[in-house]
């Protein structure tokens, strides 16, 4: 219990509402969908927490439009958390790294199907947005995170933390820790070449950094 104590002190919280270039983070429970909306609809990454759409739903009506209007989630992963609330967005596809649909099948809800499959390195424009998907394996094995207009969005690859730090998820929550530990190193060092382009990188289950982006840069291998 100590354990979890500190681990739940540890991590920055969620900040509900919270824009990142055209996503806001929607809290839903402990975990967050990032919601991005056009003049058309909006396309989200994750799906959040089960709770029948109703974060997601309260922050699109302030954008005048509602549950139909999501025409796409893309998945960082499987887990639970990440995968949930799908059912929530009756008409939206869904997209998913090609490694990871088993496991969204194995731990979504029941009737659920993954409509697009992605690879690595790869490019879809969303209502005019567009994705790029970098694989980031470890945590899971089809463990994705998605840079869209210069926001990237790890969700559980990484958390910030309250002393500054950016770094892995809790090893206990990952498939490979080690694995996932230096997939994480590896992404920050793959996309360094690229520094100017991104202006703000989000966490599903913390705040996210925004402008100064140093903590993402000047990451570090754990002891
Ligand atoms: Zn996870």
């Amino acid at each position: 219990m100590l354990l979890l104590l500190t681990l739940a002190c540890s991590q920055t919280s969620i900040e509900d509402g919270a824009v990142y270039g055209p996503f806001t983070q929607v809290k839903t429970s402990f975990t967050s969908a990032f919601v991005a909306t056009s003049e058309t609809g909006a396309v989200l990454v994750d799906a959040g927490f089960q709770d029948n759409g109703k974060a997601v739903e309260a922050f699109l009506e302030t954008q005048g439009l509602t549950l139909d209007d999501v025409s796409d989630v893309l998945i960082t992963h499987g887990h639970s958390d990440h995968v949930a609330g799908l059912p929530a967005y009756p008409n939206a596809k869904v997209w998913a790294h090609e490694d990871e649909v088993e496991l969204i099948l194995e731990e979504g809800p029941e009737g659920l199907s993954v409509d697009e499959t992605l690879v690595d390195g790869q490019i879809i424009e969303l209502q005019g947005f567009s994705f790029e998907t970098l694989l980031v394996t470890g945590h899971t094995t089809g463990n994705v995170v998605y840079l869209s207009d210069g926001v990237l969005l790890t969700g559980d690859s990484a958390f910030l933390f309250k002393d500054g730090t950016v770094g892995p998820p809790s090893e206990r929550f990952s498939l490979d820790p080690a694995e996932t530990q230096a997939e994480l190193l590896a992404l920050r060092d793959r996309l360094e070449p690229r520094k100017d382009e991104i202006t703000a990188v989000t966490f599903a289950h913390t705040g996210g950094l925004s402008g100064d982006l140093a903590a993402f840069w000047e990451m570090t291998a754990a002891e």
